[in-house]
């Protein structure tokens, strides 16, 4: 058994057909950690899906509307670049609450995983970029309504900056956001995050890492944190159709590895969510998420670790 819980649902996959967003990834991670036994059944907890409460912290009641009931205009659906269907909507619902589980679990077990979410380019009154709702941001915000947090840091290592992160919490002292993306890539324009590491075209393993380990460093040195956000997208690998970085799937371990062990040191919670991850095969992507599962077994076997609120 693993001493966290992995959060996961069927209806993470958005069935969108033949797109280079393979949704059925998480499915496929699910399976292979039950398969190599790095995970036991009873590991796995499924999620409700959010209330439209939870979704309206962070998201306009406009957009919501319009998303709950396919009202959204022509240029709204192709800046979404994913069809609009009722397994989307209820995709993005439960990886929102997906995402409020695990960071749930995390306080409790010192990690907490969605096996999905990860959605950083919805902003409060539009999506973007295979992004619908911010599945994260609305957890933050559950877990603050609640009184179970106050002062979350976001690291985000996905290839695309989270600029709907950036853009939620351009004016909340209580959230850092700190995003690691290639610098020439979608989206553009890039609004601000607190820390924003722009990366050449071709960065590979060892500047990565080095890069990586300066901005956790000086993330904890401006901001002090009772619970972690890692955005684990897959796509900074250099076989990522959407990606320009040339990271090995053994540096991406060694990147899960550098986050979990700072965050140990420091005895902080850290719930995970997958984001990108576009390899031209997919089983790359999914031997990629499974890592992060592992890297945070193996940080975990070293000392474990509780959140303040157990
Ligand atoms: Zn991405």
């Amino acid at each position: 058994m693993l001493p966290f819980k992995l959060v996961y649902h069927e209806g993470y996959d958005l069935r969108l057909g033949e797109h280079v967003f393979r949704s059925q990834k998480f499915r496929m991670v699910r399976d292979l950690v039950l398969a190599e036994h790095i995970a036991e059944p009873a590991d796995i907890v499924a999620p409700e899906p959010a209330t439209n409460d939870d979704i309206l912290r962070v998201h306009t009641r406009e957009w919501v509307d319009k998303v709950l009931h396919d009202k959204l205009s022509a240029s709204e659906r192709m800046r979404l670049e994913i069809p609009y269907s009722e397994a989307v909507v209820r995709g993005f619902w439960l990886a929102a609450g997906g995402s409020i589980l695990a960071a749930r679990s995390a306080l409790k077990d010192g990690f907490g995983f969605n096996i999905g979410g990860g959605f950083h380019h919805a902003f409060p009154g539009h999506g973007e970029g295979f992004c619908m709702i911010h599945d994260f941001a609305v957890a933050i915000r559950r877990l603050q309504t609640d009184g179970a947090v106050r002062k979350v840091l976001v690291v985000d290592t996905d290839v695309h900056q989270g600029n709907g992160t950036a853009a939620i919490f351009a004016n909340d002292a209580d959230v850092f956001t700190l995003s690691l993306h290639q610098e020439n890539n979608y989206p553009e324009p890039k609004p601000p995050s607190d820390l924003d590491v722009n990366l050449a075209d071709g960065t590979g393993d060892d500047e990565y890492l080095e890069l990586l380990d300066k901005a956790l460093a000086e993330a904890f040195r401006r901001f002090d944190p009772e619970l972690i956000f890692y955005i684990a997208g897959a796509d900074p690998y250099r076989e990522d159709q959407l990606g320009g970085l040339w990271l090995s799937i053994r540096g991406l371990q060694q990147r899960d590895a550098l986050v979990f062990a700072e965050t140990r040191l420091r005895g902080l919670p850290v719930a995970v969510a997958f984001a990108g991850g576009y390899a031209r095969k997919v089983e790359d992507t999914v031997r990629i998420h499974a890592n992060t599962v592992i890297a945070a077994r193996e940080a975990a076997a070293t000392a474990r670790v509780t959140g303040a609120n157990p």
